[in-house]
């Protein structure tokens, strides 16, 4: 085989890379190229990046810088065995100084090359954060009682409720979930929301957690690059009765525990269970709430019976005695005093709300 001389030092060579012997060529090759400055949007508000188009939630800022210059970088073509080290260091809250490290193998010699770049994080307001700062809302969620208005426990507990959906919809990657604007008013609870997708799985957790029930109508609102765009308003029906309300039916005095097509509770002279259809008992006549009984002093337990001092006449009152009562004489009881008689609340049940 004739060998060659390399144009560029005059050696002998056997093959040509470029035109050049390999040493000449291994010498002015560029092993990385990569901009000196790059840049990365990042919302100021939630710290979301925009990456290829869109915008996507950061979960570590260090990732994205990393996963941002290996996009960018370029290593050339002949290289083999590519092995990429990329270290950000923080300049500033706004600037990161990347020094980046390879080493690989060209036509089977290894070779070493460090570059450095800058990263500037352009500050803006994502399309999610932009939207909420304008009041969007795809849904609107109207959360109200039935022949009733919802207390402030339950709109307590539909406040939880709301968050929990909130957190675990982003997590499954809905941006648009979150609320706009809540409006609290005596009638119930409205919510704006982002997504309809979001405010229809609220309002079926809602009632899974508490029952109720909740239809959905959707309003044409605009166009939006040929689309037509519809707002929901999901009405969500608290049920009829709610946990720890004490009703009066056919002649029961009942706690109510659930309450869907049939309400579940506790018959409080008696204390047996009480099972029944919503639509035989939604006449019912509402007493008040566990939270509202007083404590009495339990004077004297029989098999059949107890005597309890009557917490505002201070008589005595025989009544039944119901069968979760677990007190002794002399202890003190929550009871609730209506026009039905006095009725002993289980303790645990007063305890809980
Ligand atoms: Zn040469
Ligand atoms: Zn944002």
């Amino acid at each position: 085989m004739s060998s060659i001389i390399c144009p560029k030092c005059g050696k002998d060579t056997k093959k040509l890379y470029g035109n050049v012997c390999k040493e000449c060529y291994l010498k002015k090759l560029t092993l990385l190229q990569l901009p000196l400055v790059l840049h990365l949007k990042i919302c100021a508000t939630c710290g979301a990046h925009f990456d290829r188009g869109k915008w996507k939630d950061t979960t570590d800022l260090d990732d994205i810088i990393i996963e941002k210059v290996n996009n960018e970088l370029m290593v050339h073509e002949d290289a083999e065995d590519i092995d990429l080290y990329i270290e950000p260091i923080k300049k500033s809250p706004y600037i990161y100084n990347i020094r980046v490290k390879v080493d690989a193998t060209v036509y089977g010699d290894p070779i070493h090359e460090e570059v450095n770049t800058e990263i500037r994080l352009d500050r803006e307001a994502c399309d999610i954060c932009s939207r909420i700062a304008g009041g969007y809302f795809e849904a609107i969620v109207q959360i109200r009682g039935t022949g009733r208005t919802p207390d402030a426990n339950e709109k307590k507990k539909c406040m939880q409720i709301t968050n929990d959906v909130l957190i675990q919809m982003e997590n499954k990657g809905d941006r648009l979930a979150f609320v706009s604007h809540t409006i609290d008013s005596k009638d119930g609870i409205d919510l704006y929301i982002g997504s309809a997708n979001t405010g229809r799985h609220l309002c079926k957790t809602i009632k899974t957690e508490i029952g109720g029930s909740f239809s959905e109508s959707p309003t044409l609102f605009g166009q939006k690059e040929g689309k037509e765009i519809y707002r929901v308003t999901f009405a969500m029906r608290l049920p009829q009765y709610t946990s720890g309300e004490i009703i009066y039916t056919g002649g029961r005095t009942v706690e109510v525990k659930t309450c869907g097509k049939n309400v579940k509770g506790i018959d409080l002279v008696t204390g047996s269970r009480f099972l029944a259809k919503l639509e035989d008992v939604e006449d019912a006549e509402r007493l008040g709430m566990v939270h509202d009984a007083s404590m009495a002093v339990l004077v004297t337990v029989e098999d059949d019976t107890i005597m309890v001092l009557h917490p505002s006449t201070y008589q005595t009152v025989t009544i039944q005695r119901p069968l979760f009562l677990e007190s002794k004489a002399g202890e003190e009881i929550p009871v609730l005093a209506n026009e039905h008689g006095l009725v002993v609340i289980p303790k645990k049940d007063y305890d809980k709300y």
